[in-house]
């Protein structure tokens, strides 16, 4: 551990220097792959566990590094956030998902999702003129404000004023707001009062014990309370097995998400999906 005790942080380690410098050099990288077409986004379906019809999907970002092969986001959006880089490409990332989501308007009418989501670091939220720049690519695509699902994490938001005021704008355009990895953050839940939410995603940790039985559930259930007592949607994360989209639906969960229904998919996949496939 880098913590040595009360107040003894080591500032140097040959490791650390090395990781320091891994660090350089994917930000490096990541701006070439923005400028180069390296990244493209991915769509996991949200359902609606009522009659498994499609709620929504979330936008996830992919980096095919030409020499390193697939880079997972955990592996660069740290990096992405500390440098800055983040900015740019999270705006690329919001046009690339919202023109998406006009072309599968457009050529699957109403088995189109209803709505996509896409993440939006703390760094990004608290930048002067974010909501006005979502507003901007929501023009520039043509997608209705009502169509984009915006997800930020209780960290970002617990932040301070100046993303409460940006979540606030976006509101006031009619983006959904949605709290990502619910019940993880250290915020208290009085920030469910002060902050304009929507939806809330219950993280899968929650979701991966729910079928534990005893005190397992007891989080799972008292934040479906929550959500449901606030007349807010919350989308179930992880979702993995049928025993636990069943212990979720009995619980009174609604919308879920995860690998037992949907890995994250290509545009066409999903198009494919969605479009009525004639009888064999
Ligand atoms: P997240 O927002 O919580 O996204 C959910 C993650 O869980 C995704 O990982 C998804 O592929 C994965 N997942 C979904 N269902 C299951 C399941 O049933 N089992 C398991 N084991 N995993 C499941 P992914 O795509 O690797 O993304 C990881 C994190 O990276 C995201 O967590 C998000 O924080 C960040 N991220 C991904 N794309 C973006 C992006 O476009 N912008 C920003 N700012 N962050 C992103
Ligand atoms: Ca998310
Ligand atoms: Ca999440
Ligand atoms: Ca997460």
């Amino acid at each position: 551990a880098k913590n040595q005790g009360k107040g003894r942080w080591s500032s140097y380690t040959p490791a650390m220097d090395q990781r320091g410098a891994e660090q350089a050099r994917i930000a490096g990288d990541l701006r070439t792959a923005l400028d180069t077409g390296q990244l493209h986004l991915v769509y996991q379906p949200i359902v609606d566990m009522n009659d498994g019809s499609l709620y929504g999907v979330e936008a996830l970002i992919r980096w095919n590094h030409p020499d390193r092969g697939p880079i997972p986001p955990v592996d660069f959006i740290p990096a992405a956030e500390r440098t800055g880089l983040i900015v740019p490409l999270g705006a690329w990332i919001l046009a690339e998902a919202c023109g998406q989501a006009v072309r599968w308007r457009r050529e699957l009418g109403p088995a189109a999702p209803e709505t996509v989501s896409v993440n939006v670091s703390a760094r990004q939220l608290r930048e002067a003129g974010f909501a006005a720049e979502v507003a901007a690519i929501l023009r520039r695509t043509g997608l209705p404000a009502r169509h984009l699902t915006v997800e930020v994490t209780e960290t970002a938001v617990f932040d301070g004023g100046a993303a409460l005021l940006e979540l606030h704008a976006l509101k006031a355009l009619g983006v959904t707001v949605a709290l990502d990895d619910f019940g993880t953050g250290h915020s208290s839940l009085g920030l469910l009062r002060t902050c304009p939410v929507d939806l809330l995603k219950v993280d899968k940790s929650f979701v991966d014990t729910v079928t534990h039985g005893g005190e397992h559930a007891v989080i799972a259930a008292a934040l479906i309370d929550i959500s449901n007592g606030l007349h807010l949607r919350a989308v179930a994360e992880g979702v993995e097995t049928a025993e636990q989209a069943a212990e979720l639906r009995r619980l009174g969960y609604r919308y879920a998400q995860g690998y037992h229904y949907a890995r994250p998919l290509l545009p066409e996949a999903l198009a494919r999906r969605q479009v009525p496939q004639p009888a064999a």
